[in-house]
C-alpha cells in the first residue's frame, strides 16, 4: 500500500487519517497539536516531527487544514520541494476558490499533480469513512487521488479543473444555508397559523417544499428523523462552519460577478446567530433565533 503524508489531524483529519491507516496505507502524520499527534499514533499512524519530514518519500500528501492561509503556507513553505515530484497532492480543507486555484497552479508549475477535494459530511462521516469528496484537478491528478480518497469516503466525484471542488462545495453549502433558514421560518409560520409541526412536515416532505434541510435535518425536536434538534442542537454542523462556507460563497460571488441575494441573507442571519454566542451550536439551531424574533 502507499506511503501517505497526512497534515492536519483535527476533528476531521484525525478520523480520515485513521481510515487510511485502517486501509493498510502507511500514514506519516503531522499536526501542530501534540494531542492530535498522539491520537493519530493510537490510530496506527506514524508521527513526523514536521510537515517536510512527513512528505519525504510520500506517494501522496493529504492536507485537512482550517483555512486558505494555512493551506497556502503549508504547501509553499513545506510540501513543495519536500514531496517527491511523483506524489499526488490532495487538499481536503474547505477554502476560497482563488487560493485553491493559486496553490494548484504553483503545484503544476513545480511538476506536481494536485487536486482540491473538499468534503461533504461532518465529523461522524470522517470517522466512519463515509464522506463525499468533490474533486477539482486534471484527469491524471484525479486518477491518482481517487483510490486514496475512496478509502475515506462513500463517493468521489470529479467536478472539473483545479478549484472546481471548492466551487462545488461552497455552492452546495449556500443552498444548504438558505434552505435551512427557509425551512425554519416555514415551521415557525406554520405553527403561528395553527398547523401541527408534524402535519406540516408530513405534507411538505411530500410536496414541493421538500429539501434535505427538511427531510434529513428537520430543525424541530420530535419532527422527522433524529437530528441535532433532538439533542438540543448539540453536535452536527457548527453554525461557525456554516458561516465560514457562506462567507466563502459571498466572496466568490463578488469576484465572479454573480448576484446571490438568498445566500447573502443567509450569511447575515448566520453572522448574527454566531455573534449571539452560538458559534458551536448546530446550524439548525438558528430556528431559536428566528423564533425569538417572532416573539419579540
Ligand atoms: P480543526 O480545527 O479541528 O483541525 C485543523 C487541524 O489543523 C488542527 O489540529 C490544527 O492544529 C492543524 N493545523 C493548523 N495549521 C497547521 C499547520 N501549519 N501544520 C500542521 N497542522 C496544522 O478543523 P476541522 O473541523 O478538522 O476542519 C478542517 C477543515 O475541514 C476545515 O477547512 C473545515 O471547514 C472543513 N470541514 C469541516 C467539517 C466539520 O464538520 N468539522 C465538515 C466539512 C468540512
Amino acid at each position: 500500500m502507499a506511503r501517505i503524508a497526512f497534515i492536519g489531524l483535527g476533528n476531521m483529519g484525525g478520523g480520515m487519517a485513521a481510515n487510511l491507516a485502517k486501509a493498510r496505507h502507511s500514514v506519516v502524520a503531522f499536526d501542530l497539536s501534540e494531542a492530535a499527534l498522539e491520537r493519530a499514533e493510537a490510530a496506527g499512524c506514524e508521527r513526523a516531527t514536521n510537515a517536510r519530514e512527513a512528505c519525504a518519500e510520500a506517494a501522496a500528501v493529504v492536507t485537512m487544514l482550517p483555512a486558505g492561509r494555512n493551506v497556502e503556507a503549508v504547501y509553499t513553505a513545506e510540501v513543495f520541494g519536500a514531496a517527491p515530484a511523483s506524489a499526488v497532492l490532495i487538499d481536503c480543507s474547505t477554502i476560497d476558490v482563488a487560493t485553491a486555484r493559486r496553490v494548484s497552479a504553483i503545484a503544476e508549475e513545480r511538476g506536481y499533480d494536485m487536486v482540491d477535494a473538499p468534503v461533504s459530511g461532518g465529523i461522524a462521516a470522517a470517522a466512519a469513512g463515509t464522506l463525499t469528496f468533490m474533486v477539482g484537478g486534471s484527469d491524471e491528478a484525479f486518477a491518482k487521488a481517487e483510490p486514496i480518497l475512496s478509502a475515506m469516503g462513500k463517493a468521489v466525484i470529479h467536478a472539473g479543473a483545479g478549484g472546481s471542488g471548492q466551487a462545488a462545495k461552497i455552492c452546495n453549502n449556500m443552498v444548504l444555508g438558505a434552505t435551512m433558514v427557509a425551512t425554519c421560518e416555514a415551521f415557525l409560520l406554520a405553527r403561528k397559523l395553527g398547523l401541527d409541526p408534524q402535519t406540516f412536515y408530513d405534507i411538505a416532505s411530500q410536496s414541493s417544499g421538500q429539501s434535505w434541510s427538511l427531510t434529513s435535518y428537520a430543525p424541530l425536536p420530535g419532527v422527522g428523523p433524529q437530528t441535532p434538534a433532538d439533542r438540543d442542537y448539540q453536535g452536527g454542523f457548527a453554525a461557525a462552519l456554516m458561516l465560514k462556507d457562506l462567507t466563502l460563497a459571498m466572496e466568490a460571488g463578488t469576484q465572479a460577478g454573480a448576484d446571490t441575494p438568498m445566500g447573502r441573507r443567509a450569511a447575515e442571519l448566520y453572522a448574527a446567530f454566531v455573534e449571539d454566542g452560538h458559534a458551536t451550536t448546530d446550524f439548525s439551531g438558528i430556528i431559536r433565533m428566528l423564533e425569538a424574533r417572532s416573539e419579540g
